[in-house]
């Protein structure tokens, strides 16, 4: 099962294919986190990350090919924050028919601008475990994570200001994405407005749901 997790900044991608991953018991590939890695020895990467700038087509797809071929892809896996680019959808359909795989279900998150920017907008994330908070869900004690103690972190693009370039910025990408998606008849709108484990629900109409109930 090869899943596509679509949607702007502060949608909500990283915590509802954390859902599915763990419904599917399938990895969660997010290739923000994949650069995150990166930059932390690679400073121009660093640099491009905290001016909001997409990394190259051919970089990201780079590192993105080479985690496909871990043990845990084998099973399927959900790829998070790629494709962001009409280019890298082609490159992503063009590393699986190289591994003889294709996509089986494409989802784009909708969430309204201003409730992105809220939810954005005083986020933290833990150093060690990945996990988010917001504030309408801090943590219990300021700064450490509920679940693994780690320490949280605030990314230094999110502010309003850079909040609203990367909209925009996806705004202006997602459109032909979306297109050849949907011309493939592979793409679902979910409202992602809901609480995460909502995700669930939203695909009882699908194939996938079979898949779900089953593990
Ligand atoms: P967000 O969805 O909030 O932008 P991510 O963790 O998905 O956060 O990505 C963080 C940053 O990593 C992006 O702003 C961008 O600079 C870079 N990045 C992630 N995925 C890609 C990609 N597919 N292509 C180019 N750059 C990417």
């Amino acid at each position: 099962m090869i899943i596509v997790v679509l949607g702007g900044p502060g949608t909500g991608k990283g915590t509802r294919s954390k859902v599915l991953s763990e419904a599917l018991s399938i990895p969660h590939i997010s290739t923000g986190e994949l650069l995150r890695k990166v930059a932390q020895t690679n400073p121009d990467v660093q640099e491009m990350l905290d001016n909001n700038e997409l990394v190259s087509d051919d970089m990201i797809s780079e590192h993105l090919y080479d985690r496909l071929f871990y043990e845990d892809c084998l099973g399927g896996f959900i790829i998070d924050g790629y494709p962001r680019t009409l280019n890298q959808a082609i490159l992503l359909d063009n590393m699986l028919k190289k591994l003889d795989r294709q996509i089986d279900f494409v989802f784009e998150l909708s969430v309204p601008d201003e409730i992105v920017i809220r939810r954005i907008v005083g986020r933290q994330e833990c150093k060690s475990c990945g996990k988010i908070y917001g504030t309408a869900f801090p943590s219990k004690v300021e700064n450490v994570c509920d679940d693994c103690g780690g320490e949280l972190l605030t990314r230094s693009t999110d502010t309003r200001e850079k909040t609203l370039e990367r909209i925009v910025q996806h705004n202006e990408n997602i459109g032909p994405i979306r297109s050849y998606y949907d011309s493939q008849r592979l793409l679902e709108i979910i409202d992602a407005t809901t609480a995460p484990e909502t995700i669930i629900e939203d695909l009882k109409h699908l194939s996938i749901s079979k898949l779900i109930c089953e593990r």
